[in-house]
């Protein structure tokens, strides 16, 4: 199994996802943008400014693509590479997207904040968050191994973005399963 190294008991992963869901304001939904979308820090500054194309998904262009599905979550493409660190795709619930275009500000100083704020009230850093993202989505096996590996831009085919593009409905309810596995009902989260 390619994935063995990157799994971690579900006690840690359920103790600190339910810790991170209870952190308060901005720092609160800071923190809680890199658990759901899985993405590195650099990635989340990106698609933050990055416009949207729209065109449909099967459009190749350097821009975002995004299907926002009717079970409350959106998925975006991103196709985003930097040395060899990749960003495929990404799902965050709709109103997680809509809340962080939106802000005015958002740069490496809070996810600085968020950082140093989880370290105390968490006991992990920022970019455990990708780990643990990873381990949500394939326990039970609930996201299949290529899935994860999209949505981890770990997936060896640069035209990864598209297989996962291909029914979004269905991944989409795959990650809404996958947050329940951990008791979170991510389409009706009230904390933003
Ligand atoms: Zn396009």
């Amino acid at each position: 199994m390619k994935d063995r190294i990157y799994l971690v008991s579900p006690q840690f992963v359920e103790e600190k996802v339910r810790k991170i869901f209870d952190l308060p304001g901005d720092i609160g939904f800071t923190s809680r943008l890199g658990l759901v979308t899985g993405l590195r820090e650099q990635e989340l500054l990106y698609i933050k400014e990055k416009p949207v194309c729209s065109d449909g998904h099967g459009c190749d262009c350097e821009k975002l693509h995004l299907v926002s599905c009717k079970n409350g979550m959106t998925i975006i493409a991103i196709g985003w590479t930097r040395g060899n660190k990749k960003a495929l795709a990404t799902i965050l619930p709709t109103k997680y997207w809509d809340k962080l275009r939106a802000l005015p500000k958002f740069d490496y100083y809070d996810i600085a904040a968020a950082h140093k704020i989880m370290k105390r009230d968490v006991g992990i850093g920022y970019a455990t968050m990708r780990k643990i993202h990873y381990n949500v989505m394939r326990f039970r096996d609930t996201l299949a191994l290529d899935e994860a590996e999209v949505l981890a831009g770990r997936y060896k085919s640069v035209s990864g973005r598209y297989y996962v593009l291909h029914d979004p409905q269905k991944l989409t309810d795959k990650y809404i399963t996958a947050w329940s596995n951990f008791g979170i009902d991510i389409p009706h989260i009230t904390a933003v």
